[in-house]
């Protein structure tokens, strides 16, 4: 084949369409590890994480899970509206490190984060613990969740009346 012959197909090139991102490792607390000066961590870790998230597309759902499974643990799932935002998110995010922290964000080909929740966690049973692996999802201070994720809808409602601006 001659070199001319290769078409790069700028959209088959983005191997994931997937809309769901992962900050591995953010939050550094489990849930058996929590006490209330860590819950206060967590409340700071979801609404930091979350407003660096929003500045690149419509946030649908996030969540920061707490398993003591070494490959789910303190991990961030992000879920945006659309690929092309998770796309971005993950291009911006891995170019930044936090504090001290290298922050490592994958692409994901979950679905949807909902289905991703331990049922038996959120009834506080959950019998399979470190090999569980489904979300032991650590919820931030009441109301918090909701309001950004209200505060980030209305934000990018508002910015798709707005003439596109190229930087
Ligand atoms: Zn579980």
């Amino acid at each position: 084949m001659e070199k001319e012959d290769i078409v790069i197909d700028k959209i088959s090139d983005t191997p994931e369409k997937s809309c769901i991102i992962v900050i591995k490792h953010l939050f550094p607390w489990s849930e058996s590890e929590l006490d209330a000066k860590r819950l206060d961590e967590l409340n700071h870790c979801f609404e930091d994480a979350f407003l660096e998230a929003a500045s690149y597309g419509c946030v649908k759902e996030m969540c920061i899970v707490g398993n003591s499974n070494p490959e789910l643990k303190g991990n961030v799932y992000i879920e945006y509206e659309t690929w092309e935002e998770a796309a971005l998110a993950l291009e911006r995010i891995a170019e930044k490190n936090y504090g001290a922290k290298v922050v490592k964000v994958y692409s994901t080909d979950i679905k949807s984060l909902t289905a991703m929740r331990c049922e038996g966690f959120e009834h506080k049973q959950c019998e399979k613990s470190e090999t569980c692996e489904k979300f032991h999802v650590l919820p931030p201070a009441p109301g918090l969740k909701k309001d950004l994720l209200e505060w980030c809808k209305l934000r990018w409602i508002a910015e798709k009346d707005k003439p596109i601006h190229f930087p």
